[in-house]
């Protein structure tokens, strides 16, 4: 395929354009993450740069995972040519085990990949009593200083300016802080790192080492991020060390999809990006190739509305498919009814022709997943949970890590046996059969190990010779990343890690005031309902073609009808707005009351009679209410009862 093929003279002109600073500044769906892909490929086929020594660079492991894809289609990832495409923790990660030994010396580290029970005695001997919530809280906080470059000592008074709202008066944040940082150094001077740490420590070896910053420049010689709306300052201090006094650079991104600003993720990299490199060249894509006109439309009405900083950036979306069905938006009573509904509906598509895998379903946060997960197991519809720590924060998977960290010492697995056969030997006696298992749990815990083996294989083709050892510590690294592999089925997602990615079929369910916005943004400040408005601008623009909005007025069956539909809507579904644009009819489920005490009426013979059975009665009344009510109920299915016999408070004999 020629490297232009499929480009439009926008795309084509970021494709050629001369080694150096380029930055392509675009909407969703415009084919940026398509254009570095071909960006790349040039530079390899034209520019004389081989492929190895390009770092393409993206925030979650599955958007590295996709872009690995696209350039193994184009004949550059996989063996030989091998351009590297990964996260910047992974790449780090990478970076420090081989620099580690040549700056720092004799002593060790070790990824510390979950970091509440050292938070949780930080803060113990700070004199905080903590719960599972402020652990995450804290643990939360610690890693936004960290991720925006503000150390212990900075806290309080970068809080102070910043006007922060802090989980505990800034000063025991920084206690618990301080004592967390001592706590990952032993007396003998081996270190825990966390996540944030393999940024921070790679950055100061390569800055205070300038020859080993030398080698990694002579290895690496172009850079490109995607996503790059969304980049920390601690990456970009890292994408700073790696560059040095270079600048072949291409950086794309959309401010309007920035939605990690609550980690420390700034837009304003992007936004500043040809003020710092006068000389760039800076390429806007409006014509989108993702969505129907019909997509389009609705999402340039959704971010239409967004105030505040970053919405100035607004790019318009010109679709350039052909027309398609319209957007759909449905109301339900509860979440069971929704999810029910979403997969009579997905079950629809199918049977469409839409394979599984081409339809999505997204929600705000995994704990949405559940209702969604029920109704399609009931339906026996394939699906896949993606995103969200959910998946690295499975039992059965921490049980998995932690049984392929120890094998790596243990003399009784088959031992020139590659890595794949070894997997298997580990991972057998914690449920990964050959065959399918029956049964819910079963086979959730079946599905999660095999995604495992999944990613696994994903990262030997990258590393073909990697041992158990380096497995491990690769695996821990992409579960800062979260995501778990492809398999063929529907995706359940939550609406970050579903950033970049698209479906034939979308649907965006829970979009309630409380879930989208989420609550706590709706408590919090001006600007994190903005956020909360790019991710729901995220989640419609990752449909092709079907896009269902739903929500649902009470939470469980039956329960309080207490909620309205999200803020975001408003001025895309009138109030007034006609009935063909709702799917389904709202329908009403009568709770009937008692005439006489007022009380809820459970129970078929209570209803019928309009009142508890042990309220006092007037025969009369009962008898006409319960005839009515029969009345009404034999007429829906167009029978018509002959008599109803109504003796002592009980209805006895219904005949037609
Ligand atoms: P996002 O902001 O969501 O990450 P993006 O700008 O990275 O979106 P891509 O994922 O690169 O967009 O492209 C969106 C879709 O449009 C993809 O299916 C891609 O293959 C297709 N596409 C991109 N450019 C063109 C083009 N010139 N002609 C036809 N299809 C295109
Ligand atoms: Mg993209």
């Amino acid at each position: 395929m020629h490297l232009l093929e499929g480009l439009d003279p926008d795309q084509q002109a970021a494709v050629l354009a001369p080694r150096g600073p380029v930055c392509v500044l675009a909407g969703a769906g415009t084919g940026k993450t398509r254009t570095i892909t071909r960006r790349i490929a040039h530079l390899v086929n034209e520019e004389h740069v081989r492929g190895s020594q390009v770092l393409a660079v993206t925030f979650t492991a599955r958007a590295a995972g996709e872009m690995r894809g696209r350039l193994r289609s184009l004949g550059l990832a996989g063996s030989g040519n091998t351009v590297q495409a990964m996260t910047f923790h992974a790449s780090a990660m990478r970076q420090l085990r081989y620099f580690w030994p040549q700056a720092i010396g004799s002593s060790r580290w070790e990824l510390l990949d979950n970091k509440f029970p050292v938070v949780s005695r930080a803060a113990r001997r700070s004199g905080l009593d903590t719960s599972t919530e402020t652990l995450r809280d804290l643990s939360s906080e610690i890693e936004w200083a960290k991720a925006s470059l503000i150390g212990v000592d900075d806290y309080v008074e970068e809080v102070t300016r910043r006007r922060r709202e802090t989980p505990f008066p800034a000063e025991k944040v920084a206690a618990v802080y301080g004592a967390y940082e001592a706590a990952k150094i032993s007396d003998d001077g081996d270190q825990l790192l966390d996540f944030d740490d393999l940024l921070l420590v790679t950055t100061g070896i390569l800055a205070g080492h300038p020859q080993l910053a030398e080698e990694f420049r002579d290895r690496y010689r172009c850079f490109v991020v995607d996503e790059y709306q969304d980049v920390t300052p601690a990456q970009q201090s890292l994408l700073d060390a790696w560059l040095g006094n270079r600048d072949d650079l291409t950086v794309v991104g959309d401010a309007n999809q920035t939605i990690y600003t609550f980690t420390g993720a700034s837009p304003r990299y992007l936004l500043d990006f040809s003020r710092r490199f006068p000389e760039a060249a800076m390429v806007r894509l409006e014509r989108d190739y993702r969505s129907t006109p019909e997509v389009v439309g609705l999402a340039n009405r959704a971010i239409g509305a967004a105030r505040g900083r970053v919405a100035g950036t607004r790019l318009k979306l010109i679709g350039q498919r052909p027309p398609g069905p319209e957007p759909v938006f449905a109301e339900y009573d509860d979440e069971p009814a929704e999810a029910t509904a979403v997969t009579a509906r997905i079950k629809r598509l199918i049977a469409q022709g839409i394979p599984p895998a081409e339809i999505a379903i997204l929600y705000r946060v995994n704990a949405q997943a559940q209702a969604h997960e029920d109704a399609l197991t009931a339906a026996g519809i394939p699906y896949q949970v993606r995103g969200g720590e959910a998946f690295f924060q499975r039992a059965e998977i921490r049980q998995a890590m932690r049984s392929i960290a120890q094998a790596a010492a243990r003399t009784d697995l088959p031992t020139d046996a590659d890595l794949p056969t070894l997997l298997k030997a580990i991972l057998g006696p914690l449920g990964l059969s050959d065959e399918e298992p029956a049964g819910t749990q079963a086979r959730q815990r079946w599905e999660s190990l095999r995604a495992l083996v999944t990613l696994s294989e994903d990262l030997l083709v990258d590393s073909p010779d990697i041992g158990l050892g380096e497995l491990s510590a690769e695996l821990a690294a992409r579960s800062q990343a979260r995501h778990p592999p492809t398999v063929q089925g529907v995706t359940l997602s939550s609406l970050h890690a579903a950033k970049g990615l698209e479906w034939d079929a979308v649907f965006l369910v829970g979009v309630v005031d409380g879930s989208l916005p989420i609550n706590q943004a709706i408590n919090g400040s001006d600007e994190d309902v903005e956020e909360e408005r790019r991710l729901f601008y995220v989640g419609i623009t990752r449909a092709r073609e079907h896009l269902h909005l739903s929500w649902a007025l009470a939470r469980a069956e039956g329960g309080r009808r207490g909620r309205r539909r999200s803020r975001f809507l408003v001025d895309l579904v009138p109030d007034d707005s006609p009935a063909s644009r709702i799917a389904e009819p709202k329908k009403i489920r009568k709770r009937p009351q008692c005439r006489v005490c007022g009380k809820q009426l459970l129970g078929k013979t209570a209803s019928l009679l309009g009142r508890c059975e042990s309220c006092p009665s007037n025969l009369d009344e009962d008898l006409f209410i319960a005839l009515k009510e029969w009345r009404s109920e034999q007429a829906k299915e167009q029978k018509v009862p002959a008599f109803v016999v109504f003796s002592d408070n009980t209805l006895i004999a219904i005949a037609e």
